[in-house]
């Protein structure tokens, strides 16, 4: 069930001329734009990744629009005080230690979140890692080195078979509930490529190429696939990342800013809601407009 409130809509279609034609221009606050209410109680959603930056809001905001919600990651002590934190708020949040490159792993963290909340409706694909290194590193014309096999199979591992891993485990659950909703973790760089991320790029837009397939494969079962393709967003993984290239990105972001996980988390719960049924296989870019400024 979704109620949206058509206030701002409402202003939109009823403002006549000059400046007040635009209302949304003069509107600062995303928040008091976006005031749609998504429920999304009974729901169990399973966010990978969950313990830290997106998902970790990502876990907060299903879990407050009702969602039950199982965090899955490889980091512990982190992930349990991510789950522990939302309990304490009143929310319903279970860890659970997951490896996602690890299909024993992924089987037995799906069994656990069945036995904890009785079956899966919502998979985010949230997990990721980067290894960064150009393909061949060049100095007065001459390769010095280059990106090795352990960057390019460490990112592979996590970001796309972990995700195929992750998918193929959660669908008979999402089957035995009548269908549900997967959304994948691309990125703005699986649209126009980033200097040194090879590996990183190449599992991202292999994310958008299985998004396709899935909702080929899945789309009679009532379970819609998506992939969210976030610009850069202000988490560990980008504190990582030399000021000069940060700086250059932002250079091209309309918004001027870096995404909040929150920003990202908004866009995963409209996806995962009932708001969201007829979008099936869509890109949703979160990007400040990066992709268009780029
Ligand atoms: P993050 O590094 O803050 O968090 C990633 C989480 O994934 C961590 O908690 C980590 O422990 C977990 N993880 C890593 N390997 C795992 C594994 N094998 N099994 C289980 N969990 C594992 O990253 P983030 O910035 O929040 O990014 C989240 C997702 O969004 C990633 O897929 C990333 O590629 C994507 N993304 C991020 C940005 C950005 O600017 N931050 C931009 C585009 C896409």
């Amino acid at each position: 069930m979704v109620k949206v409130e058509f206030r701002v809509l409402h202003t939109l279609l009823h403002t006549r001329k000059g400046t007040d034609r635009f209302p949304l221009a003069r509107l600062r606050s995303h928040d008091s734009f976006a005031r749609m209410h998504i429920d999304l109680t009974q729901r169990v959603a399973v966010v990978t990744g969950g313990a830290n930056g997106i998902g970790r809001a990502t876990a907060r905001r299903l879990a407050q629009s009702g969602a039950r919600v199982a965090i899955w990651d490889r980091v512990t002590a982190v992930g349990e005080a991510a789950a522990a934190a939302l309990v304490d708020e009143g929310l319903e949040a279970y860890f659970v230690e997951a490896d996602v490159t690890q299909r024993a792993s992924v089987n037995a963290a799906v069994a656990a979140t069945v036995a904890r909340f009785g079956g899966i409706d919502i998979l985010i694909n949230n997990a990721g890692i980067r290894r960064d290194a150009q393909l061949v590193k060049i100095k007065d014309g001459a390769a010095t080195g280059g990106m090795t096999d352990d960057e390019f199979d460490a990112v592979v591992a996590v970001n796309l078979k972990g995700v195929y891993t992750c998918t193929q485990a959660v669908v008979p659950e999402l089957l035995k509930r009548g269908g549900g909703r997967i959304v994948n973790a691309s990125s703005v760089v699986a649209l126009n490529g980033n200097f040194g991320q090879t590996n990183y790029v190449a599992t991202k837009a292999g994310v958008i190429g299985m998004t396709q397939v899935w909702v080929r494969e899945f789309g009679k079962r009532n379970i819609t696939v998506n992939a969210i393709a976030p610009g850069f967003i202000a988490t560990d993984m980008t504190a990582q990342m030399p000021a000069s290239a940060l700086d250059a990105m932002l250079a091209h972001t309309p918004a001027g800013r870096l995404g909040s996980p929150e920003d990202v988390a908004n866009a995963y719960c409209f996806l995962v809601s009932d708001a969201a049924a007829f979008i099936n296989g869509a890109v949703l870019s979160v990007d400040g407009g990066l992709v268009i400024g780029s």
